[in-house]
């Protein structure tokens, strides 16, 4: 690397320094261009992308068709408000409601709007459908939770990071183990008050936590036996991640209410969704929930592209297919080295645990190590690291990945 070509990335992080917030941590690598499942730096270096904008790149970076929405679109019309119709909100409201099997859609922006609008919702449909006494209602949701970070969303986090000196907070939660049957049940038994149970299929910020077969089907007879919304938080889990279209998928499960953002837009464009059934959605009337964006006729025609090529191109196939792969690679790995404690996963979100302590920098310097040896990748959790390529990976490119993977775990042993 020459001295001038250090200087461009590095005046790039020196300019986010200088005049950014500083609430993000970000691994040192400064990227100007992105194409399927690489990205390159600015000084031109490329790039295998492992976490794929935390899953909102599920099927590649500028995918052409789904650019191509997004600019023919931008040519036409991008904004209206929901003051006026718009000639395309209603065919994708009719086209993403079928392709996930409900009756109607929320539109709205980022996770945490959508995680917001499910809790809105899910107390409204308490207090006027199933008659819980105003300002009563609770949601049961999971210990080490990540649904966003909004007020509300904070209130019922256990990251203290997340929560120290912001509150107050809002009340009208209760948590539970993650994984727990009994947990569940025991809250749903003994409180008339719970308006829903909101949980994510596998915790990705967590640490990608697969909870044990079963657990969402149980979990949602419960949820129906109490007569309480099981509300599927899929912002991370959705739209392919993990080898089906929806990681409840894996389950036969079919949520009450279904949270979806990220790759909604292939991350092109912040777009999110609620959906629900007629009778939960029907709660909600003129004036009541809102966004200035939400559903613009731009984030309409890139959410149709999204899942367009999600389908076509058998996203969810591939990611099946090329996590079993990757994860019994890695397995075959792991008794040859003392780094590695274990992988976990479904389709293609995975999480190698890093043998030392959660305080440790471990993780954090394997990382830049496969950074050096290209490949991104970020811990979530100090020892955990998280592994989400785009979806459209081939199985040349996964060994290829696994041997870079390897190859810098055997630098660092020695
Ligand atoms: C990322 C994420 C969110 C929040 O989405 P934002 O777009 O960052 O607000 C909510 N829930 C889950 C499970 C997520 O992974």
């Amino acid at each position: 690397m020459s001295v001038v070509e250090k200087t461009l990335s590095q005046k790039a992080i020196d300019l986010e320094n200088e005049y950014g917030a500083h609430n993000y941590h970000p691994l040192p690598v400064v990227l100007e261009r992105g194409e399927g499942v690489f990205v390159w730096d600015v000084e031109g270096k490329k790039y295998y992308d492992f976490l794929s904008a935390y899953s909102a790149v599920n099927q590649g970076h500028c995918h052409p068709k789904i650019i191509n929405a997004l600019t023919e679109q931008a040519q036409k019309l991008t904004l209206t408000s929901r003051a006026f119709h718009n000639d395309i909100l209603g065919k994708y409201e009719e086209y993403v409601s079928k392709f996930f099997g409900f009756d109607k859609v929320l539109p709205m922006n980022s996770g945490a709007e959508v995680v917001e609008t499910a809790i809105k919702l899910c107390r409204k449909y308490a207090y006027e459908k199933k008659g819980i006494a105003e300002n009563k209602a609770e949601i049961i949701v999971c210990e080490n939770n990540f649904h966003g970070r909004t007020t509300t969303i904070i209130s019922f986090s256990n990251d203290e990071d997340a929560r120290k000196n912001f509150g107050p907070f809002t009340d009208g939660f209760i948590k539970i183990e993650y994984d727990n049957l009994e947990a569940l049940e025991e809250v749903l038994k003994s409180n008339n008050n719970v308006a829903g149970f909101l949980v994510e299929p596998i915790q990705g910020e967590a640490g990608v936590y697969v909870p044990s077969e079963g657990y969402l089907t149980k979990a949602k007879d419960l949820c129906a036996k109490y007569d309480v919304l099981f509300i599927a938080d899929e912002v991370q889990t959705g739209i392919a991640r993990t080898g089906k279209i929806l990681a409840v998928d894996h389950e036969n499960v079919k949520p009450d209410i279904l949270i979806l953002g990220k790759a909604l837009s292939g991350g092109v464009y912040p777009v999110s969704a609620v959906l629900a059934r007629n009778e939960t959605m029907c709660v909600l009337k003129p004036g009541q929930h809102g966004s200035t964006f939400g559903g613009n006729p731009l984030a309409c025609a890139v959410a149709i592209a999204s899942l367009d090529v999600v389908q076509d191109e058998k996203l969810a196939e591939n990611a099946e297919r090329l996590g079993k792969l990757f994860r019994s690679e890695i397995e075959k790995f792991i008794p040859t080295t003392d780094l590695i404690n274990g992988v976990r996963g479904k389709g293609l979100l995975n999480a190698i645990l890093i043998n030392d302590t959660e305080e440790s920098e471990t993780a954090w310097n394997i990382c830049l190590k496969l950074r050096d040896n290209g490949l991104l990748a970020k811990p979530t959790h100090g020892n955990i690291i998280r592994f989400a390529p785009p979806l459209v990976m081939t199985e040349a490119q996964i060994m290829d990945c696994v041997s870079i993977i390897e190859k810098t775990i055997r630098e660092f042993e020695k």
